[in-house]
């Protein structure tokens, strides 16, 4: 260990958090549409102009044919799986380390999630890596853009491609990414998008659907309506569904974030840069790792910590910025997602283990030896809170937390 070259103590700054304004771009536009919904007295999106304006603006802008709301993040993924309409038994090939949202809407509409490994330097599933997973009961894949960094879609997609299977992008963290001049979420089958409070636009709890499909589209729109059939010569309730729609008061908002979108993603992309330039060469650090000719939008910024150069590794770096008022994940999710108990010990439907009782056992061998790039990922990640409102000495402020717990630490 060396010793600090530190003589003052360090100044402290209070970094702009997505959990309250200082981190958001709520303002008065967002108060002024909510205002009009309210005045208009119709909140539900089934009569309401908003969450329609909300769809169209946001198909145009990922020039797609369609585009349904829904409650949340997990719903709008919920209605895709719904769309794809697994039998049950059938796998759905998804990525180790993501959010549960995208994976007990599987469970729910019957199908067994199948986890492939990621590459340990983008945390993200690849072509190899799905394709180890692959049997005669895959029904779809399921990637995540983790952080805002795009997978390797043109492999995955030939892969899918090659076996039939349906393609949804997970694209919760990744607002505006574009793998080679195409926007994730418009290149699989299905995208999925959330408006959480710490998502990229928020409205609280929101989520978003995109496809080009008709027939996959009708499906969650069905999904999102307790699949009863508005406007049809002799409408039903065609099968089982939710109601999983937004109000207009989120259509509002989310209509006024739309529009700042654009800004955010600027604003996060140049000081992710700005962070990037500052860190480089630094003994046991690697900045993000972004395929050439695509653009990360920065959810987080994750560092990648080599233990064999820095002491204690991610978690002995983790706490020391956050001595310095960063509150930052080492280790992002601690876990691989099938280690949590509902994969783990299949809590699902009363004592019934279902859908588990179909699965083939393969599909839910969970041993390490499967998961190597996983553990290495979870082991080595160090996940920084990133905004749209850090300024150039907020980014300065976390480089220089870093260079000082790098020098404390190195080995
Ligand atoms: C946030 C998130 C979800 C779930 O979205 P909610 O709006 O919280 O339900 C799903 N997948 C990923 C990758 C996420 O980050």
């Amino acid at each position: 260990m060396k010793q600090s070259t530190l003589e003052a103590k360090p100044k402290v700054i209070t970094l702009p958090s997505d959990q309250e304004a200082s981190g958001r771009t709520l303002g008065e536009e967002e108060i002024a549409l909510v205002a009009d919904a309210i005045r208009s007295g119709t909140l539900t999106s089934t009569k309401g102009k908003y969450v329609k304006k909300l769809e169209d603006e946001f198909a145009a802008l990922y020039g797609v044919k369609h585009c349904h709301a829904a409650a949340s993040g997990s719903a709008a993924l919920h209605c895709a799986i719904a769309a794809i309409n697994p039998e049950p038994g059938d796998e759905i090939i998804t990525t180790s380390i993501t959010d549960m949202g995208a994976l007990t809407p599987m469970v729910y509409q019957g199908a067994i999630p199948v986890f492939a490994d990621v590459d340990p330097k983008t945390y993200n599933v690849t072509a190899e890596t799905i394709a180890e997973r692959i049997s005669d009961r895959t029904k779809a894949i399921m990637v995540t853009h983790l952080f805002g960094n795009p997978c390797d879609m043109d492999p995955i997609m030939d892969l899918a491609r090659k076996h039939g299977i349906k393609v949804i992008e997970d694209c919760a963290q990744a607002f505006l990414t574009e793998y080679k001049g195409r926007k994730v979420g418009a290149i699989g089958d299905i995208g999925c998008f959330s408006m959480q409070q710490g998502k990229h636009i928020t409205t609280g709890e929101g989520g978003l659907v995109i496809s080009n499909d008709d027939e996959l589209a009708r499906h969650v729109y069905l999904f999102v309506n307790k699949a009863w059939g508005y406007g049809d010569p002799k409408p039903d309730h065609y099968f089982a569904a939710l109601n999983y729609r937004l109000t207009e008061l989120q259509g509002a908002v989310a209509v006024a974030q739309l529009a700042k979108l654009e800004g955010v993603v600027d604003s996060r992309s140049t000081r992710a840069e700005e962070l990037t330039r500052q860190l480089i060469g630094l003994p046991g650090i690697e900045t993000p790792e972004i395929l050439p000719g695509c653009t990360h939008t920065y959810w987080k910024y994750c560092v990648n910590v080599d233990p064999s150069v820095i002491e204690g590794g991610t978690v002995a770096l983790g706490a020391f910025i956050r001595e310095r008022g960063i509150a930052c994940a080492p280790r992002y999710i601690q876990k691989p997602a099938y280690c949590c108990q509902v994969f783990s010990e299949q809590v699902t439907f009363g004592d019934s283990r279902w859908p588990f009782t179909l699965a083939r056992p393969e599909a839910v061998d969970y041993s390490d030896e499967n998961f190597q790039g996983t553990l290495q990922a979870l082991a080595h990640v160090l996940v920084l809170p990133w905004n749209e409102k850090y300024e150039s000495h907020h980014v300065d402020f976390i480089a220089e937390a870093i260079r000082d717990g790098v020098e404390q630490l190195a080995k």
